[in-house]
């Protein structure tokens, strides 16, 4: 079958379609035929070896399909079903993979196999951030970067729908429109406006939350978003890691609580996982989150995908179609 593999780390360019054996499913698994590939941020820290990875490797944690082949213990699925998976193992970004029935769940046969995987991981993550890591409430003044992006799109609209005042901090004007028409009660230009002063001007006091996957360019700046006993939220690098800071910093900014949350975390159980999937789904079939339709890459375009999602170039979702 055909797959993306890396040898080694580096920019997209290291990213190359493979033949490699169809694998076989272990005793809890099953493999999957994928119709759509999630394209995620952290596809391309473990790309460029932010995050570490065993080397040579395939890539790709998401992908949504038809169950082809099941292992002699599995009981959760049966050949035929519809399927979608968030945290890999790595190596989605291929024609099939073999994954533990506990990490996969059920697909809705009212969500299209694109939309599944434009839409889990980044949809587990608005709900994780948004229901448990901070319990956002009617009200609540909530700060949403990268409002545009595939994560953002959800998280402002499921914010929206728990009746927060949105805050939402994009990269151009045109982002800023989109965010808008998703509900965002104001917008905030990340590359011209000061988000801090802004942020006070909007709310007086501070946000209840930050919801920064920006890092490094903006980390600062979100704390100095915060009303005293604000949550700030830092949970993705996408302008690299934010900078190392002493935990007085938090005392002096107002009694500040900093979370550095993951999905994997989140949704480790299969219970945990079938709950946060389950809100996801029951918010996207009521129409609370509409997921707008991913740009779709052929496989063998892994690396253009890559280099349109870190040249800040893509809104909502990507997906590979093999
Ligand atoms: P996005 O579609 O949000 O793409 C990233 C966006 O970040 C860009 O579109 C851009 O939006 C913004 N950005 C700001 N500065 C930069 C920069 N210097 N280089 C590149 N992008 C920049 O990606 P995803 O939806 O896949 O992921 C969003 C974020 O959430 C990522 O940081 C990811 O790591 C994180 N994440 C964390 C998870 C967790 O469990 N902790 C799980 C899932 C995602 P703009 O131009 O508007 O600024």
């Amino acid at each position: 079958m055909k797959a993306i593999r890396l040898e080694q780390n580096g920019g997209p360019d290291v990213l190359a379609l493979a033949d490699i054996p169809v694998p076989e499913p272990g005793a809890n698994e099953v493999r999957v035929r994928h119709h759509a590939i999630g394209v995620n941020f952290i596809d391309t820290y473990q790309r460029s070896g932010l995050y570490k990875i065993g080397l040579p490797s395939g890539l790709g944690l998401e992908a949504a399909g038809v169950v082809e082949a099941i292992g002699a213990s599995v009981t959760r699925f049966k050949q035929g079903d519809r399927i979608v998976y968030a945290s890999g193992p790595i190596g989605a970004y291929a024609e099939a993979n073999v994954v533990n029935e506990v990490r996969a769940v059920k697909l809705p046969d009212a969500i299209p196999f694109d939309i599944a995987a434009a839409s889990l991981l980044k949809g587990m993550t608005a709900r994780f951030l948004l229901r448990k890591t901070f319990r956002v409430e009617r009200g609540h003044d909530v700060v949403i970067h990268a409002a545009a992006g595939g994560v953002g799109q959800i998280a402002v609209q499921w914010a929206k729908h728990l009746g927060a005042n949105v805050i939402a901090v994009v990269g151009s004007d045109a982002k800023g429109e989109i965010a808008k028409s998703l509900g965002a009660d104001h917008i905030i230009i990340q590359t011209r406006d000061d988000i801090a002063k802004r942020v006070r001007e909007i709310t007086g006091v501070g946000a209840h939350v930050v919801y920064d996957s920006v890092g490094k360019d903006t980390f600062l700046a979100s704390l100095d978003c915060l009303r005293p006993l604000g949550m700030m939220v830092s949970f993705g690098n996408a302008s690299g890691p934010p900078p190392d800071i002493n935990p007085l910093l938090l005392s002096q900014k107002g009694s500040l609580f900093l979370t550095r949350p993951t999905m994997f975390s989140y949704t480790a159980t299969v219970e945990q996982l079938d709950e946060t999937s389950a809100d996801l789904f029951d918010v996207i079939e009521r129409g609370a989150v509409k997921i707008a339709p991913p740009a779709h890459y052929a496989l063998a375009d892994a690396a253009q995908s890559h280099r349109d999602l870190e040249g800040r170039k893509t809104t909502g979702s990507l997906v590979l179609v093999p």
